[in-house]
């Protein structure tokens, strides 16, 4: 009786709500909740720039990121090629949201799980995948090209374990096949079309990479840009096809990127933007204060590259881009006034948002 009453009081509510409850019905556990997230518009962003700024609310997946949507899928993949069964165990070599995509997965499928990590990472991290039910295996920080590297580990792992899958996000295209079939389609759908550019920060590319095939393929002029974090080669290697680094170490986590993985093969990307520190900072603050949304950097990085992106082409388009995550994990760094001091981050905070800092 009271929500009635709330609804006749607040029509928008009403309408709003009534469509949310029609189309969406019941979700099947935990599995059910990857994916059909909201898209929202960006309301201040949007007014500033005369287009309409858009993101998918990635944070809504049952595991709480935009990864959950390609843990499913890497999961679902192993079992339909016969790599993994009942009772079976999946690897991974990550230090973050993959792993409590995967992680959160398993629980609800019934695999174990094992968790290969770098052991520079946070205790916070070990210890949230640890409650999730994981293994977790810290593993000295050595390159790619060494085969000590937290990743072959993960896989010598898999492949000397019956029953035991290394999901291997970088490189298996199930990964990207989760935004094809996924992601793209939910923007198409929600957008009635009408979208004109895509823009996101790249871990293994699976994002990017999938939301501009689905897109390119309903309407070749979806513009999509590639938003790169300080220290990524990405950026260098999509404007002038080398694989440089730019400059710096940025405060992001799990974007950012070293070489073009399998995933970034053959993706559809019209451009690059370089997004700095500064503007991410500054934009995690500003989606905070402005929009009401605690999220991570990489949200801060997406959005900024969004505003970018919208003011490049002009009023009156409609950019897409993705909050990844919340902002819980990062609070002990990203919210720090100490930590954002040490990096020369702090200035690029407005006065009055820095009530949102802790010591
Ligand atoms: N944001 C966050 C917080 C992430 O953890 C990741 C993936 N590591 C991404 C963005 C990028 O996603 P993708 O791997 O699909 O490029």
């Amino acid at each position: 009786m009271a929500a009635i009453v709330c609804y006749r009081r607040i029509p928008l509510i009403n309408a709003v709500h009534k469509r949310c409850i029609s189309q969406d019905s019941i979700r099947k556990g935990l599995v059910g909740m990857m994916g059909r997230t909201p898209l929202v518009r960006l309301n201040k962003m949007s007014e500033e720039t005369g287009c309409e700024i858009l993101a998918k609310a990635e944070f809504c997946n049952g595991g709480g990121s935009v990864k959950d949507r390609a843990a499913l899928f890497l999961i679902q993949d192993a079992i339909k090629k016969g790599q993994l069964r009942a009772g079976g165990t999946v690897v991974e070599g990550t230090a973050g949201n993959t792993g409590i995509g995967l992680a959160h997965m398993c629980l609800s499928m019934g695999f174990k799980c094992v968790i290969y990590m770098p052991d520079n990472q946070s205790r916070e991290k070990i210890e949230l995948l640890q409650t999730l039910g994981a293994e977790v295996r810290p593993i000295p920080v050595v390159p790619w090209t060494d085969e000590k590297n937290y990743n072959h580990q993960a896989r010598r792992f898999a492949e000397s374990t019956d029953n035991a899958v290394w999901t291997n996000q970088f490189d298996n295209t199930a990964n990207r096949q989760a935004h094809i079939e996924t992601t793209g389609p939910e923007i198409w759908e929600q957008t009635a079309g009408k979208v004109d550019a895509v823009t996101f920060a790249t871990g293994t590319g699976g994002t990017l990479a999938g939301v501009g095939m689905f897109l390119k393929d309903k309407n070749p002029n979806v513009h999509v840009v590639l938003a790169d974090p300080q220290g990524s080669v990405l950026y260098n290697y999509v404007k002038h096809g080398k694989l440089e680094r730019t400059e710096g170490n940025s405060i992001t986590e799990g974007i950012g990127q070293g070489r073009v993985t399998r995933n970034l093969e053959g993706a559809p990307i019209d451009d690059a933007l370089a997004v700095q520190d500064t503007d991410v900072v500054n934009m995690t603050f500003r989606l905070l204060h402005e929009e009401g949304f605690f999220v991570g950097a990489s949200t801060g990085l997406n959005v900024s590259a969004a505003v970018q992106v919208a003011k490049q082409m002009g009023p009156g388009h409609t950019v897409v881009t993705c909050l990844c995550d919340t902002g819980h994990k990062y609070y002990a760094k990203l919210f720090s006034r100490k930590v954002l001091a040490e990096k020369g981050l702090l200035d690029c905070i407005p006065k009055e948002y820095q009530v949102s800092l802790h010591d």
